[in-house]
């Protein structure tokens, strides 16, 4: 909320207020001064509530999951502003839901869904963050789980290779032979 702009008390109390475009306009008169002013609130796509996994409730931050997802793809080679467009992305997919609350498992499968489509690492990083790997063997689980998506055909043809294709061969290879 606004300061008063005349003495910068905190405090106001709001005699009329209307919706506008895409906010709200609110007449607000200071309790200190007793002047009046008018505000202006965009509005904020709140009111969602990520569930977490002690069930505790927190309102939904896009910020925080920038931080996450910007820490997952450090040092990366993505495009400007990919991040940017992804948190967008999975923001707006949230919103889409309609819903009030959201368990953060599913804005965290959200994520790992974008991820693995943006940079495998980004993913397999987050991955080991978010999925809380206790043991290796989960870990390879889910690398597995991404090499078997076929990756080379699931990629847009206009998204770089993020992986040298060579690098990413032999590995793929390994398995298979592994497997016989
Ligand atoms: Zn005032």
């Amino acid at each position: 909320m606004m300061n008063c702009p005349y003495c910068d008390y905190q405090d106001s109390k709001v005699t009329d207020s209307r919706d506008v475009n895409d906010g709200i306009r609110r007449r607000r008169q200071c309790l200190s001064c007793g002047l009046r002013f008018t505000t202006y609130e965009r509005l904020q796509p709140s009111g969602l509530f990520v569930i977490k996994k002690d069930r505790r409730r927190e309102e939904f931050s896009k910020d925080k999951l920038l931080t996450g997802i910007r820490k997952a793809c450090e040092k990366r080679p993505l495009p400007t502003g990919a991040v940017d467009r992804l948190v967008e992305d999975i923001e707006a997919e949230l919103y889409q839901q309609g819903k009030v609350e959201i368990p953060s498992r599913i804005i965290g499968d959200i994520v790992m869904e974008k991820l693995k489509n943006l940079d495998y690492i980004a993913y397999i990083r987050f991955a080991s963050v978010y999925r809380d790997f206790t043991d290796i063997t989960a870990l390879k689980k889910a690398i597995d789980g991404l090499m078997s998506d076929n990756v080379e055909v699931s990629r847009p043809t206009n998204q770089l290779p993020l992986i040298p294709e060579d690098e990413l061969k032999p590995t793929v290879k390994g398995r298979h032979r592994s497997r016989r």
